[in-house]
């Protein structure tokens, strides 16, 4: 390129691939009805109490937003026991992942991640032009013993995320308390927890904020409590560590509907334990489906599943894409991650595939 080149980093970078929009298959296909099972979105949407928060405060957009933050902290506290100054928020949980990069890891520094992580954790360390040290995974879980292993003396920082995108898996408390014993106290470890509403039970990272003040725990609003597009995501953290976040943050990096609306679904406890069963049964229906069609997937604690469609995932997606539903290649050989939708979009979905795969469900 002769024109003046990105930092050497940028240049190599392959930008984010985002699950394909309804709009755009729309335009392109001239489909209706469409269903998109790609982002792992809330598929009943937001609550109630979130459109009448949002509504009520629409006049209020001709001022900039609380830079700090003050109301959505506030229930950030009450709910889950941290103060202020613990907290940091994020435009999506992708603006803290990237926070993260910034604010501990510098060209020199390598960064942890498994292979079939998030996409976003190679993203951010590619950006920075850091040294990326990607751990295979054991089958499709973090291999936690390996990943501490890993860690070299130029390690700033190791992403983890439980239950992980796109796998589904997870890991259970005495995995991790193992995992952190061995990580130096100078590494920053990102708990990345974007779906952990959906399955509480399995442990509470929250009481190791206390012992490691090199623990991040990062949390979204995108998934279960359905405010993917307004984009609040937020990270609990010791007062160093989110002094240091906040330094880099930019001053409105939330906005005012967007924190309104956290606020009023962080509340709504019956719309996530809705969620919750909502998700359970339509876990329940695609692995039925999925038997019934002979084919593998790999246990999720999510909401979406990776399924073995013992084809190419490429020539998957686009016969799906046909009728009409939108899925996820997501780069794992002869596999596509869907999320799970209402039961009606789930049916539409396993209909779909058996037609595209040339399949016959067997009772
Ligand atoms: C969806 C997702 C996020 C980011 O979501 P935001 O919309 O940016 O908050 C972060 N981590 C994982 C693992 C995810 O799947």
């Amino acid at each position: 390129m002769s024109f003046v080149p990105a930092n050497s980093g940028i240049s190599k970078l392959k930008p984010y691939q985002p699950g394909k929009p309804i709009s755009e298959l729309e335009r392109e296909l001239g489909l209706t009805d469409i269903v998109k099972l790609a982002s792992n979105e809330n598929p009943l949407g937001c609550s109630d109490k979130v459109k009448e928060a949002v509504a009520a405060e629409i006049a209020e957009i001709g001022r900039y937003p609380d830079g700090g933050g003050f109301i959505l902290k506030d229930q950030i506290k009450t709910q889950f026991g941290f103060n202020h100054d613990q907290i940091t928020l994020g435009n999506g949980s992708n603006d803290l992942l990237e926070m993260f990069a910034r604010a501990f890891v510098s060209s020199s520094d390598s960064v942890v991640y498994s292979q079939h992580a998030f996409a976003v954790y190679a993203l951010v360390t590619q950006a920075i032009n850091a040294q990326a040290i990607e751990v295979p995974a054991k089958g499709f879980s973090h291999d936690l013993e390996a990943m501490a292993a890993a860690i070299q003396d130029n390690t700033k920082l190791v992403f983890i995320a439980n239950p992980n995108n796109p796998t589904g898996t997870w890991f259970e408390e005495a995995e991790f308390e193992a995992f952190m014993q061995k990580v130096p106290a100078n590494v920053i470890v990102v708990l990345d927890e974007a779906y952990v509403e959906y399955f509480p039970e399995n442990f509470n990272s929250l009481k190791f904020l206390q012992q490691y003040p090199n623990l991040i725990v990062s949390r979204t609003l995108s998934k279960c409590y359905g405010l993917a597009a307004l984009r609040v995501g937020f990270a609990l953290a010791s007062v160093e560590v989110t002094d240091y976040l906040n330094r880099i943050r930019q001053p409105f990096n939330v906005n005012h509907l967007a924190m309104v609306a956290a606020v009023a679904a962080l509340k709504d406890e019956d719309f996530i334990a809705r969620s919750r069963e909502v998700n359970k049964a339509g876990m329940a229906q695609l692995e039925a489906g999925f038997k019934a069609l002979g084919l593998n997937y790999v246990p999720s604690r999510a909401n979406f599943i990776l399924v073995d469609v013992q084809a190419d995932p490429a020539a998957t997606f686009n016969g799906l894409l046909k009728q009409g539903v939108i899925v996820r290649p997501v780069g794992i050989s002869s596999h596509i991650r869907v999320s799970i939708g209402t039961e009606a979009e789930n049916a539409k979905f396993l209909s779909a595939l058996a037609t595209v795969l040339g399949l016959e469900a067997k009772a």
